[in-house]
């Protein structure tokens, strides 16, 4: 039973915004008067439920508004409340926050399913207009899913399913990895939970062996920057059960998976990662091609890390990931990271960020913008976005995003429109290809154009999946219809 209250919430909030108590006790006073009645399926008073997304939430530093919002989310689908009420008595704010995480039901739609698609284009689209809403639902399903024992089976199914389709992905774009973690290692537990009882207890078994040598290479490494006046923080992880079951169904064994234990090593900047990591490879052997640098290359999630995969004690590989506790921040927190740094303009540099570095935000704006039906837009997103990326360069090393299946003709239009527009030609890892050439991840592309032929062809359209791109070649030939177009061959 969770036992958290209304004065550990506040004692919270205290520690980094002491003068917005008062506006945080009207907002839980006025969740718990309009959920007074009801209960969760645990039986537990309902307000249990707001009080500990808005907890989850303040752990993360957020503003006032989004807090209240959290303690309100839930009252104008199940109670009384009214949004305009929550406007008169916050602010215009917090009732734009409830509005967006707030379900559409009261509409009559005979088809659920059209509903369904309703409230997840909602969900999405709402990143464009405020990224915390998309916050608030994924702390709301957090907890929902911490809590979904007390549901009946095909409830657990179903939401688990919903949380690794919709919700994970998301958590994953923002960068919201601590979130993204335990929200896809519930799903796993409930959708396939034979797997997960053995993963875990290979996993537990693991833990058990090599908890001494584990710890005595930490000891080791300490000493070894110690010597060296490196000053570092050092922390032992084993790789979550749902990671490992990823790997586990692309054909690896238990035993080969290269991150299974993990020491991770926190420094104050990004001189100390590379001299931490010199001082790594002088002591231990690392398998070259493990090695990442993802901090003169983030990922497109902004995360940034050195990751080096070396032989440990008894033939056992361990990895290393060297950050500073900046990129730390963002490793676990991502987008939400802002409301550490900054108390009041948060939500401001969020969108910012959003618009000029995230690849994935510009997709959804182009789908969400050329297509109408719900259902379709739904399915686009998941074909698109949500199911498996690839990611490959441009010749001066921009790392571009994009969807399983993805062709040259996809890559060309992602990079600019003119260049999908009149490109010839395209080296692949310096080996020409045709522009229908399907790519694969790390693949190092050069696209060739050439002005004189600017003219997509129709049957590209066939051969391009990324609705960006095949809205750039209808576009282009719409406006030469009435022109000479050439005809495709
Ligand atoms: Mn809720």
């Amino acid at each position: 039973m969770n036992t958290l209250s209304y004065n550990d919430l506040e004692k919270l909030v205290k520690s980094y915004a002491p003068f917005d108590i008062p506006k945080l006790r009207r907002a839980f006073d006025y969740a718990k008067k309009h959920h007074e009645e009801q209960k969760r399926a645990s039986g537990e008073p309902y307000i249990i439920h707001p009080l500990n997304v808005a907890y989850i939430l303040a752990s993360m530093h957020a503003d006032i508004d989004t807090l209240c919002a959290a303690l309100l989310h839930d009252v104008v689908e199940d109670t009384e409340s009214t949004l305009e009420e929550i406007e008169q008595k916050f602010n215009k704010n917090v009732r734009d926050l409830v509005d967006g995480v707030t379900k559409m039901t009261k509409l009559d739609f005979n088809n659920k399913k059209e509903l369904s698609a309703i409230n997840i284009r909602r969900l999405i689209v709402s990143l464009a207009r405020d990224p915390r809403i998309i916050i608030i639902k994924l702390v709301d399903r957090l907890h929902n899913m911490r809590t979904l024992e007390y549901k009946s089976l095909e409830k657990q199914k179903s939401k688990a399913l919903e949380t690794l389709e919709i919700y994970v992905p998301l958590a994953y774009y923002i960068g919201a990895c601590q979130i993204k973690d335990e929200l896809e290692n519930i799903a796993f537990k409930y959708l396939k939970p034979s797997l997960y009882g053995d993963i875990n207890k290979k996993r537990e078994d693991l833990k058990k062996e090599t908890k001494d040598i584990l710890e005595e290479t930490k000891k080791q490494v300490e000493g070894i920057f110690k010597k060296n006046s490196l000053k570092a923080k050092l922390e032992i992880r084993y790789k979550d059960n749902y990671s490992i079951y990823k790997k586990i169904i692309t054909n690896n064994k238990f035993e080969t998976i290269h991150d299974l234990m993990t020491i991770k090593v926190l420094v104050k900047n990004v001189k100390d990662c590379y001299t931490a990591l010199m001082l790594i490879h002088e002591n231990f052997t690392p398998i070259n091609y493990r090695f990442k640098d993802y901090i003169a290359k983030p990922k497109t999630n902004m995360y940034k890390s050195i990751h080096t995969t070396v032989f440990g004690y008894d033939n056992h590989l361990l990895q290393f990931q060297i950050r500073t506790y900046d990129m730390e921040r963002v490793a676990v927190f991502g987008l939400t990271s802002y409301w550490f740094k900054y108390k009041n303009n948060a939500q401001n540099l969020m969108k910012k960020d959003l618009e000029d570095n995230f690849q994935f935000f510009k997709s959804i704006k182009e789908i969400d913008s050329t297509i109408l039906d719900n259902i379709e837009f739904v399915s686009r997103v998941k074909r698109e976005l949500f199911s498996s990326n690839i990611y490959v360069y441009t010749m001066s090393g921009e790392v571009v995003e994009l969807p399983n299946g993805a062709t040259i003709i996809d890559f060309a239009y992602k990079i600019h429109t003119d260049i999908g527009n009149s490109m010839v030609a395209a080296i692949v890892n310096d080996e020409a290809v045709s522009l229908d050439h399907v790519l694969e991840n790390q693949d190092r592309v050069r696209i060739i154009t050439d002005e004189e032929a600017y003219v997509p062809k129709e049957e590209w359209l066939n051969k391009a999946i990324t609705t960006n791109a095949r809205n750039k070649i209808m576009e282009f030939i719409r406006e030469n219809e009435n022109t000479e177009v050439d005809k495709p061959n």
